[in-house]
């Protein structure tokens, strides 16, 4: 005789977690808006940030394991910690503590996303590492109790819990979905040999603003979210910015040379990503995207250049 389904039988399955290995996908993003507003008390910067899910993955894998462990392979492999500091063990010691479960998974990561490049790359496997471990201990939170995990972990963080395109406030943790008609962006993005430090960009672009010598502050999002709206590359192009980016000019002016070959190439517009040193650039459609990341590779402005898309999901199973 077969056994009959119930109702509470998926309940059961999530509150008992995953017998077998749950593997996580999570997304680099770049910044569409970045503007930074004054130093706060606690040693952060007010954000006005528009956040976009690219489509360059790093992928978690988290088993049942008698510790917490991490290997890795990819970007940064050999140069990146794999203890505590690691962003995704902390992510699972705070998953863990807040749900009241001992911290014993078996993690590994595959990186694409560069170390320090300014796609956000470490707050994503703490994404990752938090809806891994989530499924794996049966803990059950939703994205929104997770992404409250996610903000005492890092800014970012919550915002790559959600993927998609968003509004990021505060100290760019409080994150607001973009309800955008389904629009694919495409971009080119041009990753640099070596990091930049976020910290250091935030400090250099304090002293250039003391000094008189930062450009003007980007001020409100409205006009990017407009030019989303009109779904159109050539005016989303001229509403992409970022207050961080002469700070990253200063620290590695060589980038200057980067973004002049992508525009060069064909680009609607290049901007650094973030703090740095990746810069991306949007193209009118995938061929041209294609055609520009040759391009880009030939000139030799960059260690490596692909192109992506968004927005996409944010960290996903499967
Ligand atoms: P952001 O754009 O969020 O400022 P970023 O892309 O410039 O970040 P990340 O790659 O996220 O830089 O990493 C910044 C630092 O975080 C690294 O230099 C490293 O010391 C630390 N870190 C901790 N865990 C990780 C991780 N899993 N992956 C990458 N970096 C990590």
């Amino acid at each position: 005789m077969t056994e009959a389904w119930r109702p509470d039988d998926d309940d059961d399955q999530q509150r008992r977690g995953a017998s077998g290995p749950v593997r996580v996908r999570v997304p680099a993003k770049v910044n569409l808006h970045l503007g930074v507003g004054p130093l706060r008390r606690d040693g952060y910067h007010e954000l006005n940030t528009v956040y976009h899910a690219i489509s360059i993955y790093d992928e978690l894998t988290a088993r049942r394991g008698d510790t917490l462990t991490l290997t890795m392979e990819g970007e940064g492999a050999g140069e990146l910690a794999l203890d505590d500091t690691n962003l995704a063990i902390r992510a699972a010691h705070a998953l863990a503590g807040y749900a009241g479960v001992p911290p014993h998974a078996r993690l590994h990561l595959r990186k694409q996303i560069p170390l320090a490049g300014g796609l956000a790359g470490g707050s994503a496997d703490a994404a990752a590492a938090l809806v891994a471990c989530d499924a794996l201990w049966g803990t059950g939170l939703s994205r929104d109790e997770l992404a409250g995990i996610a903000a005492d972990l890092g800014s970012d963080v919550p915002f790559l819990i959600h993927g998609g395109t968003a509004l990021g406030t505060g100290r760019g943790e409080a994150v607001s979905p973009v309800l955008a008609r389904p629009t694919s962006w495409h971009w080119v993005v041009a990753i640099a040999d070596g990091g930049l430090s976020t910290p250091a960009a935030y400090a250099e672009l304090d002293r250039l603003r003391d000094a008189g010598a930062a450009g003007p502050p980007l001020g409100s999002t409205d006009g990017l979210f407009a030019a989303l709206r009109q779904r159109d590359p050539r005016v989303l192009a001229a509403a992409l910015g970022n207050d961080l980016q002469d700070a990253a000019l200063a620290m590695r002016p060589s980038l200057a040379g980067t973004l002049k070959a992508g525009e060069a190439a064909g680009a609607l517009a290049g901007i650094v990503s973030g703090s740095g040193p990746t810069c991306v650039f949007l193209a009118t459609n995938a061929d041209d995207a294609e055609r520009i990341a040759a391009e880009l590779a030939t000139a030799g402005v960059c260690r490596q250049a692909r192109t992506a898309h968004g927005p996409v999901a944010g960290a996903r199973i499967g």
